[in-house]
């Protein structure tokens, strides 16, 4: 049952608990609305061209005394920010659903992913170590050594409107840099409240350097002051494509590190072998889940011929029949797109798929409260990979095509302009270790009997060509966030050149 009229108290009472109701109480000019209703449920300020370029002196002159902290010990700070987030579990979820519409269940598990990578970053911490190398030279060592970067900026995007910053933050922090935080313009609220729990952690940690984690409410302004700041060494930003085509290019001509992740177009293929009954499963959670704004969500499906017509149906039927409505019901599967944008692009890429030969079931708008935008997830029939195929449309659209040989199906899945993740479902070893093998699929994520979209923080996250190239989280991401120097030490008499170069003077 959804209830309307109520979200403000709700948020209000959530920030008093979360301590940070007068920063996002304050009156500002910008309105923040919930998606669930569309109602307004605050009004924050935002981060002028002074509060810019403060925050990052500010992380500035932290640097210079964090990355002289030893590691472990850094690791420290982020293991109070992990407890504050175990404390706050509950609330922080809650608010994650009021302020981005995502299912209650997916609100937590954002929570619990930030908690994960603190864990992963505490350990890390005493873990950020370089290689010994053999030297051509007698008498000499050669080493790598691993040193803090500088100030990292992170621009994120409204679908993950905390676990993002702490992909990012939790690793930055433990390799010696502070963090200048640009989230969403649509999800400012979230942000604003990790800020508060990180200044709590802060406060028990006992010296941290004020100005080494902030955030700057605002839009596309923030942001590109962000990118254009000398004294910000790497910007991680997550986004779409378009927006990592401006900021990509911005980076580069001052020389910047970039940590892009961009847009997504995931497909999956269901071959012969497939159980069918895990592929229905996978393929729903992972094409109606967060309501198909996840970048992972899965947009493109390709059916082998021999299971296509037992398979259809059987979606068909899911999609029919998946529960819409209020996130913060626990039988809730699908909430509501972030805003009437989001409806626009939808109704726009259905309109297209029409016109190119896509039969359309579901898509139209479902029953919902107040302005909250509501819609059944779109299953369309293709007769191939369309341009509104290979383009990402940002709401719950499922593309559904044939294929006869899987060589075909690699290829198909291999022609989106995106590269992030990708899925086969398969019970033929053959077929599963082709398509993670180098002629397989040329994502930077691929899955067996797995759909695309629910990553582990364990491993790297990211994609290749549109998608922006970046990795992030776990495995050795942590590299993007420090600067790396080879060491050659000479503890002989003599002074030996490499390739066996002479210079006697
Ligand atoms: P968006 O590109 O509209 O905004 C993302 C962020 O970039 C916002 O904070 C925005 O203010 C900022 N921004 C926009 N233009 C900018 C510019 N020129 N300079 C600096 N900052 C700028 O994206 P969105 O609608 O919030 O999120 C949806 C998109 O994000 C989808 O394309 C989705 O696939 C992608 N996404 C990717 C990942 C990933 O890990 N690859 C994760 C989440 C979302």
């Amino acid at each position: 049952m959804i209830r309307v009229g109520t979200l403000e108290r709700e948020a209000r009472d959530l920030l008093n608990r979360l301590g940070v109701a007068d920063a996002a109480m304050s009156g500002g000019a910008r309105r923040v609305a919930s998606p669930i209703t569309g109602e307004t449920i605050a009004h924050v300020h935002e981060a002028g061209p002074d509060d810019c370029a403060r925050a990052i002196a500010a992380a500035h002159a932290a640097f210079l005394v964090w990355r002289q902290e030893p590691a472990p010990r850094r690791g420290e700070l982020v293991r109070l920010l992990g407890e504050e987030l175990r404390a706050a579990k509950a609330d922080l979820g809650l608010l994650v659903t009021l302020e981005a519409g995502k299912t209650l269940s997916e609100g937590l598990g954002e929570v619990q992913e930030m908690i994960d990578i603190c864990d992963y970053a505490v350990g890390l911490s005493r873990q950020l170590f370089g290689l010994t190398i053999a030297s051509e030279r007698p008498d000499h060592r050669m080493m790598e050594t691993w040193h803090p970067l500088g100030v990292v900026g992170v621009i994120s995007a409204f679908n993950f409107p905390v676990a993002v910053w702490s992909w990012n933050a939790a690793l930055a922090l433990v390799c010696g840099d502070p963090v200048v935080w640009k989230p969403s313009e649509k999800t400012p609220l979230t942000a604003l409240a990790v800020q508060a729990l990180f200044e709590r952690a802060a406060t028990r940690f006992g010296d941290a350097p004020a100005g080494l984690s902030s955030v700057l409410v605002g839009g596309r302004e923030v942001g590109e002051a962000l990118v254009a700041h000398p004294l910000v060494r790497l910007v991680s930003a997550t986004g779409s494509t378009a927006m990592g085509r401006a900021v990509g290019p911005a980076l580069a001509a001052r020389f910047a590190r970039a940590l892009l992740e961009l847009g997504g177009n995931n497909a999956a293929i269901a071959c012969p072998s497939a159980d069918l009954d895990l592929t229905l499963r996978g393929v729903a959670f992972a094409a109606m889940g967060t309501a198909g704004q996840r970048c992972t969500t899965l947009r493109r499906l390709f059916l082998h011929d021999s299971v296509y017509e037992a398979f259809l149906p059987r979606l068909k039927a899911a999609y029919a029949s998946v529960r819409i409505g209020d996130p913060r019901d626990g039988d809730t599967l699908v909430g509501p797109l972030i805003d009437p944008a989001a409806l626009e692009g939808m109704e726009r890429a259905l309109a297209d798929a029409r016109d190119q030969g896509g039969v359309v079931h579901g898509g139209e708008r479902a029953e919902g409260p107040g302005e909250g935008i509501y819609v059944r997830p779109a299953l369309v029939e293709m007769p191939g990979q369309t341009p509104v195929v290979l383009r990402e449309t940002f709401a719950p659209i499922l593309y559904v095509m044939r294929y006869s040989a899987l060589e075909e199906a690699v290829a198909l899945n291999n022609a989106a302009p995106q590269g992030l993740s990708s899925a086969i479902f398969t019970n033929d070893v053959r077929e599963a270790e082709r398509f993670c093998s180098a002629t397989g699929s040329d994502c930077g994520i691929a899955n067996v009997n797995i759909g695309p979209s629910g990553a582990e923080i364990g491993g790297a996250f990211g994609g290749e060509k549109e998608t922006g190239g970046g990795r992030e989280s776990g495995s050795d991401s942590w590299k993007a966030y420090m600067r790396r120097a080879t060491n050659t030490v000479n503890y002989g008499r003599t002074l030996p050149l490499a390739q066996g170069v002479k210079f006697d003077i």
